[in-house]
């Protein structure tokens, strides 16, 4: 059965490349006889809202699409994250981070062989560790690479594929070869969410039975890590398409941060469904 879905996270108003974004999908699955579904991926706190999500549902409904009416919101099941941060921990996989931001963003800086090396920050000494324990401090759990490759096997590592049935940003597609250190030691736990993108994305796309993950060109990077998780917790992996970005006028692409036109400020402005979608085509 074919599956997708549109998982935004509620942290702004939805522009015209969320809109494509969705439309892709929907369209795919329409095409595919196939589901489509919704997914609010709502594990930051300090940046997701409740009225972005009320906008959320409003946008792509004035689009004209459909989805199915169990949409999952990813704040009410963080104890799945959770258990699934247990599981990769109880085989040694996992390692406390107590490091700041800005501390691993100074020794981003400061690394001799590049950002990659500081992406992985290794665990504290034992007894350091104890202490920040002891003393309270909050923690993030990082996927530690080098324990990852000791518990897939040196062959299973280098032989770890994904399918992309779509373009990365350098034209790659067909059987990629996943390169999870260009990620680092990922955090999967975050110390104010419990969980974090990668872990969530993956759990709720084996969760969901999804087998066709269809995005912005954006996440292709984000596959590698994905891929990984997949093969450590014994997940299937879905099929990729990545899609070109939209670009707007001046050239850009659509981004929430550089305050891209809404979709509602479009509507108000008399922008009918019909004709964005018209516009909007692959
Ligand atoms: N929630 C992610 C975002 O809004 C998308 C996740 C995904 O499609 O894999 O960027």
């Amino acid at each position: 059965m074919f599956v997708t879905r549109f998982a935004p996270s509620p942290t702004g108003r939805l522009h015209k490349g969320h809109a494509f974004s969705a439309l892709t999908a929907w369209r795919a699955a329409k095409d595919a006889g196939g589901r489509f579904l919704l997914r609010i991926e709502d594990i930051d706190p300090t940046r997701c809202r409740p009225e972005f999500e009320v906008g959320i549902f409003e946008d792509l409904a004035w689009l004209g699409l459909d989805w199915e009416t169990s949409v999952r919101r990813q704040s009410d099941h963080l104890t799945d994250y959770a258990a699934v941060v247990e599981t990769l921990d109880r085989h040694g996989l996992l390692y406390r981070c107590f490091r700041t931001r800005k501390e691993i963003l100074d020794a981003i800086g400061d690394a001799p062989h590049g950002p990659a090396e500081a992406a992985r920050p290794g665990p504290h000494p034992v007894e350091e560790e104890a202490r920040l324990l002891a003393e309270g401090r909050p923690f993030a759990w990082r996927l530690s690479l080098d324990r990852a490759r000791e518990a897939l096997g040196g062959a299973a590592w280098d032989g770890l594929k994904f399918i992309e049935e779509g373009l990365g940003p350098d034209g790659e597609t067909g059987r990629i070869k996943v390169r999870p250190e260009t990620a680092g030691d990922v955090v999967l736990a975050r110390k104010d969410a419990g969980t974090a993108y990668h872990l969530a994305v993956t759990h709720d796309d084996a969760l969901q039975k999804v087998s066709h993950v269809i995005r912005g060109q954006d996440l292709f990077e984000a596959t590698h890590i994905q891929r990984l998780i997949q093969a450590l917790m014994g997940w299937p992996a879905p099929v990729y398409r990545h899609h070109r970005l939209l670009a707007g006028p001046d050239g850009r692409r659509y981004a929430k941060r550089d305050r891209s036109v809404t979709l509602a400020e479009l509507r108000a402005g008399g922008l009918t469904p019909d004709r964005l979608r018209a516009e909007l085509t692959p």
